[in-house]
């Protein structure tokens, strides 16, 4: 259940959830040092409304993994911390993270926008796959509409997660903390995830990447 995740993995998708929330597209960002502590997060704010206090709000540059990097210091020793995201970092955010020196990325959900989303990351439970892209692409239906072909495609590759969508509503995610909408909808979260895992079992492809992963799939 909820409690039972890691922290910074329950943050990345709070953050995705204030993107959802926000009108722009929900990935979520943390960075935490190797005690876990969190040193920095940031979401996703390219497609936010103009304004606010962020430089890079509507630009196409302010993906939640550049926020999060912003918001350490120019001279933190990065090596020996982690880099979360809610979902595969994108060519651009792989190189940041390269270059700036943090140790382990580390995603909870491929990217339904890539071409191609790639394996799921080993060490995530399904059912936190399954909320990062119930998130993400309610977001993309919300800013796009229902037949968006990212939501066409997402279809045919997560049927699970649309269905989950239809299920759920967009409504039903509007409440302010992402708890409050998870709860009721855990039932049918586990359910999506359990058939999701049974449909991959089955898929003639090869097993979950690793957790640690530096670049992108994309
Ligand atoms: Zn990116």
């Amino acid at each position: 259940m909820c409690h039972e995740a890691h922290g910074a993995l329950l943050r990345c998708l709070e953050l995705a959830h204030e993107s959802f929330l926000a009108g722009g597209l929900p990935v979520g960002s943390v960075i935490t040092d190797g005690h876990g502590q969190r040193v920095g997060e940031g979401r996703n704010r390219a497609y936010d409304p103009a304004g606010g206090s962020d430089r890079l709000q509507r630009t196409p540059i302010a993906h939640a993994e550049m926020n999060a990097l912003a918001a350490v210091s120019t001279g933190t020793d990065l090596d020996g911390m982690a880099l979360w995201s809610s979902h595969r970092p994108c060519l651009m955010c792989a190189a940041a993270c390269q270059f700036t020196g943090v140790s382990r990325v580390i995603f909870i959900a491929p990217d339904p926008s890539a071409d191609d989303s790639g394996e799921d990351p080993a060490g995530i439970e399904t059912e936190w796959v399954v909320v990062a892209n119930l998130l993400f692409l309610s977001g993309v239906a919300a800013y796009s509409g229902p037949s968006a072909p990212m939501i066409l495609r997402a279809r045919q590759r997560e049927p699970e997660i649309t269905g989950l969508m239809q299920a759920v509503g967009d409504r039903a995610l509007r409440q302010a903390a992402l708890r409050d909408c998870l709860a009721p909808a855990w039932p049918a979260v586990r359910a999506a995830a359990r058939e999701r895992r049974q449909r991959l079992a089955q898929a003639p492809s090869p097993g979950p990447s690793a957790l640690r992963s530096t670049g992108p799939a994309e």
